[in-house]
């Protein structure tokens, strides 16, 4: 998983979402409000037909699905169930790009805590604060907060909701994209001096699940190779860190 930054939608898109949720909030008012329905007619329409194609750049070339990074994004996900919560049903910012997998185990589950998402939500948060990864499995797992003494209670909610933990194929793949990282940044540290910049460029081809996150800025920074990168070359490190920031 990586953090995405939310593109803004063109303005004629965003006034057109907006006046389809206070057509939703009128219709949900009066008591007449069919969600699935309305949603059906308003996916064939040219805004979202935009939200579509901006979710996909915003996913990156490969467009995967924004919260497993393995399976392609195959449709529009509501990240507040559109179910439960119709006000949120054209809210930009609740739009996620999802693969089928991802959206069969979410469903219309959402936990909360403390009225907020207990759910990782990779446009708004930096998803390696909450979560880990398993290099000898490939399997992402809670992240542990050793001030808490406790794994983050958002990367518990996460992995169980999406069952990380649980699918083979995408712990084989993260594990595939993890030994391809690992061989691209070993093959840099006995070279003399290691260019930043290509190995950079390297290990974003290699990084096939969005793992480099966790590498740079997560957990990974403590396990070889990426140890050994950072003390054996720190101002290639920094650059590295400075690039992906
Ligand atoms: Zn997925």
């Amino acid at each position: 998983m990586r953090r995405i930054a939310r593109q803004p939608l063109p303005s004629v898109t965003a006034r057109a979402l907006v006046k389809r949720q206070r057509d939703a909030d009128d219709g949900r008012a009066a008591g007449t409000l069919d969600i699935k329905q309305t949603w059906k007619m308003a996916r064939r329409s040219k805004p979202l037909k935009t939200v579509d194609a901006t979710l996909r750049a915003m996913a990156g070339s490969r467009e995967r699905c924004m919260y497993c990074c393995d399976s392609h994004g195959t449709d529009i996900e509501h990240f507040w169930p559109k179910a439960n919560y119709p006000e949120r049903l054209f809210q930009w910012s609740n739009l996620m790009l999802c693969c089928a997998e991802c959206g069969r185990f979410k469903g219309n589950r959402f936990p909360l805590n403390n009225e907020m998402p207990a759910l990782v939500d990779p446009t708004a948060d930096d998803p390696w604060e909450f979560l880990d990864f398993d290099p000898t499995t490939g399997v992402v797992v809670a992240r542990f907060d050793p001030t808490a003494n406790a794994e983050s209670p958002k990367g518990v909610e996460t992995v169980r909701l999406l069952q990380l933990d649980r699918r083979e194929a995408l712990n084989d793949g993260y594990l595939k994209t993890w030994r391809r990282l690992v061989a691209t940044v070993e093959a840099v540290l006995n070279q003399e001096q290691p260019d930043a910049k290509m190995l950079m460029r390297a290990l974003v081809e290699a990084d096939d699940h969005e793992l480099l996150g966790w590498c740079l800025f997560g957990t990974g920074q403590r396990v070889a190779p990426f140890l050994n990168l950072h003390t054996q070359w720190p101002e290639v490190w920094a650059e590295c860190v400075d690039a992906l920031s």
